[in-house]
């Protein structure tokens, strides 16, 4: 029997990148897998790979930064599939990087929006389901909400992802009494999309180097990872072989979090 047959597993951002890997890993672990996408479009696609695959498969769509879109998607899951097991909070963006005077309040309130309230608002939905019969919760925050790395502009999404990592600790001690883990994942410099959506403006200004992050890698050299890598550790957060794993950061980043 697969690892994690007859359980209900959420994962937003599954439209692409780790999230799509962390979509598709769960469903071979037999997971029901809730497909979140920004756009519908995005969910069905990963559905049909998961579907290829044999596996099961609910494709949703929401902007996480939308407490009443995130709240309906978590009855729809209740109404459907009458349980919740396991949530990976992934969606996220780079937003734009710039010196901090030429950050507008909007900007700023974009990344903080999707990355940390995005996070909140899937984990505060989902913890009456959870309750229930335990589970397990995954934040994909990154490096940069626990290290400071070169002077990036980076300062929203570094806020964002320490704000992830800060409210991930807390979750995991009020509900860890009612049998809910919760853990952080911090990646490294990841082979995804999401660099092609960053807006970095002015941030030459800063230093930033235009190589980063090669080089800087131990396990790599110049190599990034990959979605895949991350997938895995998540899938391994939610299994029964970290049930005694909570409230804790993993990083995957091939060392890159020791040098930068
Ligand atoms: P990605 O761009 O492929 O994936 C991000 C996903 O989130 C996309 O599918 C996107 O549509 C979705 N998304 C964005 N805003 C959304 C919103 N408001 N509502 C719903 N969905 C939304 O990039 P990725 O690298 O796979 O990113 C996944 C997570 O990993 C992010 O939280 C990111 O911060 C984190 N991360 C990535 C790296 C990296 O190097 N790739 C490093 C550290 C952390």
């Amino acid at each position: 029997m697969k690892g994690l047959e007859g359980k209900v597993a959420l994962v937003t951002g599954a439209g692409s990148g780790i999230g799509r890997a962390t979509a598709v890993l769960l469903a071979r672990e037999g997971a029901t897998v809730v497909a979140l996408g920004h756009r519908q479009e995005s969910a069905d696609d990963v559905a049909d790979e998961i579907r290829r695959g044999g596996g099961s498969v609910l494709p949703v769509s929401a902007d996480v930064a939308d407490a009443a879109a995130v709240r309906d998607v978590l009855a729809r899951v209740e109404q459907d599939l009458g349980r919740l097991d396991v949530v990976v909070a992934n969606a996220g963006v780079n937003g734009v990087w710039a010196p901090l005077e030429e950050l507008s309040p909007e900007e700023w309130a974009s990344t903080i929006g999707t990355n940390l309230s995005g996070t909140f608002h899937t984990v505060r939905f989902a913890v009456p389901l959870l309750v229930r019969q335990g589970g397990s919760v995954v934040v994909v925050s990154s490096i940069n909400g626990t290290r400071t790395f070169s002077n990036s502009g980076a300062s929203a999404y570094a806020t964002s992802k320490a704000g992830q990592v800060a409210f991930a600790r807390m979750a995991a001690v009020e509900l860890g009494p009612r049998g809910v883990r919760v853990n952080s994942v911090c990646p490294g410099a990841i082979d995804t999309e999401i660099g092609d959506n960053t807006e970095q403006r002015n941030t030459e200004d800063l230093g930033v180097p235009a190589d980063f992050p090669e080089g800087q890698i131990p396990l790599t050299g110049e190599e990034p990872g990959v979605a895949a890598q991350v997938a895995e550790t998540i899938v391994y957060l939610v299994s029964d072989a970290a049930s005694h794993v909570t409230g804790t950061e993993v990083f995957v980043d091939g060392g890159q979090s020791l040098i930068a």
